[in-house]
């Protein structure tokens, strides 16, 4: 097997055993859009490189996964769950929400209130530095 494959799969086996770990933080719930009842997994804020940290996973749900993949096309009405994730308690989750706010933000006029009005620490400015979605 070429060395390349083995370090994806041992890269792809250690963020999964953030599982856990992440089920517990996130109470079964998708951490983006609060879903129950659905199949959940661990997503790695990009840019993803170096070794995975825990930190930058969030535990979300396909939907949310799906969505964020094709966030250039996104309809008016996706991401209006964004307005309570960037309230939560999770650093990565709250810093995510925001940088997926502001993407919408450029097509819609909601998101684009929500972002004047919002208050951004510098904690959180430094984790927004340090995400990059494309
Ligand atoms: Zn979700």
């Amino acid at each position: 097997m070429a060395k390349g494959y083995d370090e994806h799969i041992e890269r792809k086996n250690k963020v999964n055993s953030f599982g856990r770990e992440l089920t517990r933080r996130a109470k079964s719930k998708c951490e983006l859009c609060e879903a129950t009842g659905v199949s959940l997994s661990v997503y790695e804020v990009p840019p993803v490189k170096g070794d995975p940290e825990i930190e930058r996973c969030i535990f979300i749900c396909d939907e949310c996964r799906d969505k964020i993949d094709r966030i250039k096309k996104a309809k008016e009405n996706d991401f209006r769950f964004l307005t309570n994730s960037i309230w939560s308690e999770v650093p990565m989750v709250k810093g995510f929400s925001i940088v997926l706010l502001r993407e919408m933000a450029k097509k819609y006029s909601w998101a684009e209130q929500v972002i004047e009005d919002l208050y951004i620490d510098e904690e959180t400015e430094e984790i927004i530095k340090n995400i990059n979605l494309f």
